[in-house]
């Protein structure tokens, strides 16, 4: 009888340490130095299985404000299901150290590093940090996976954005497990960019809000990275929970302006649907002397909103996604929202830990 090859594991190499099969390293790559000369790395922690397999990044805080993907990649990495993986998982929490002491999307020479891919040795602090992280990062990985929130100000709908043109991209997104996925033009110079040119399928994840935890984008992300590493063989399959219901899947979606400066009410939330001509927004001087209706210029699902009440004419007010049909497609997403909470998954004091 043929015996079955054992294909051994290899020990892998980043920012100058080897980590052995079946081991787990916190990984530092310096970066530059803050104005008193305290060290900025990059730091990282590195899984790397005993047995081959796919090698994955998982990072978070490209916009130094978006803080949501810290606490899912400390709940990937506190899982149960990432002790023993096949292949290599690398998870990196804080990308731009610098915004995020500064609570600024931006790098402090006002570059927004999502813009400033794939970098330069020799360009600007946005083009060397992006260039170190390609080179050092993403360019040892097979697939990777980008965690944003919503601007400052905006609130997101946890939702997948990449392009419909990849096969394995488009796997990958299914199998997050997201409540929408929203086909999106590759932006120039964002780390999707730069990771799709070297054949690195990337999925950029949206959810919650700048300088904020919230805790639907937070599980949805957790439980959309271990669906991703099952389908990807790196743990195994029907260990974690699969997405009970298909995503929604948008073809475009569309920001909704405010028609009047004023102060901005609004009972439409997240995941409602909306349909052309319906009112889903009142906008009134403090008086309430003035008011001017906000009103659906077409049917769809809001994806992302302003939680400002205080607006310009011209604001950005809801992201409203294109959708066949949106009583369906709220449904679908309400389903999602109740999946998550179904049970306590996580409970944050006793740090029990996922499956
Ligand atoms: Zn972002």
């Amino acid at each position: 009888m043929e015996k079955k090859k054992t294909i051994n594991q290899k020990a892998f190499e980043i920012g100058g340490k080897i980590i052995n099969p079946g081991s787990t390293q916190t990984v530092s790559v310096a970066l530059s130095m803050l104005p008193n000369h305290a060290a900025f790395d990059l730091d990282m922690r590195v899984i790397h299985g005993l047995k081959p397999g796919k090698r994955l990044f998982i990072c978070a805080t490209i916009h130094g404000d978006e803080l949501n993907g810290i606490e899912i990649i400390r709940r990937v990495l506190a899982s149960s299901l990432t002790k023993h993986i096949h292949g290599t998982l690398i998870a990196i929490p804080i990308v731009n150290l610098f915004g995020m002491l500064l609570h600024s999307r931006y790098l402090p020479d006002r570059r927004d590093l999502n813009r400033s891919f794939p970098g330069s040795e020799a360009g600007s602090s946005a083009a060397q940090l992006a260039n170190t992280f390609l080179t050092e990062v993403v360019a040892k990985c097979t697939h990777g996976i980008d965690l944003h929130t919503g601007s400052n100000n905006r609130l997101n709908l946890p939702q997948i954005r990449c392009g419909f043109e990849h096969d394995e991209t488009l796997r990958l997104a299914l199998s997050f497990g997201a409540p929408v996925i929203l086909k999106s033009k590759i932006r120039e110079g964002s780390l999707r960019e730069a990771a799709e040119n070297l054949g690195i399928p990337t999925l950029t994840f949206e959810g919650g809000e700048a300088l904020r935890f919230n805790e639907f984008a937070v599980r949805a992300g957790v439980a959309g990275i271990l669906r991703v590493m099952s389908t990807l063989k790196m743990i195994p399959a029907g260990k974690c929970s699969a997405a009970k219901g298909s995503p929604v899947i948008s073809p475009s979606s569309r920001w909704l302006r405010s028609p009047m400066t004023g102060v901005l009410r609004s009972a439409c939330w997240l995941g409602d649907k909306v349909l052309k001509g319906d009112v889903i927004a009142k906008i009134s001087d403090p008086l309430g002397t003035t008011t001017t209706d906000v009103v659906a210029l077409f049917d769809g699902i809001v994806i992302g909103r302003t939680q400002n009440p205080l607006v310009y004419k011209g604001d950005a007010l809801f992201n409203i996604a294109w959708v066949s049909d949106p009583t369906r497609a709220q449904a679908t997403i309400e389903a999602f929202e109740e999946e998550e909470f179904e049970e306590d998954q996580f409970n944050l004091f006793t740090e029990t830990p996922l499956p």
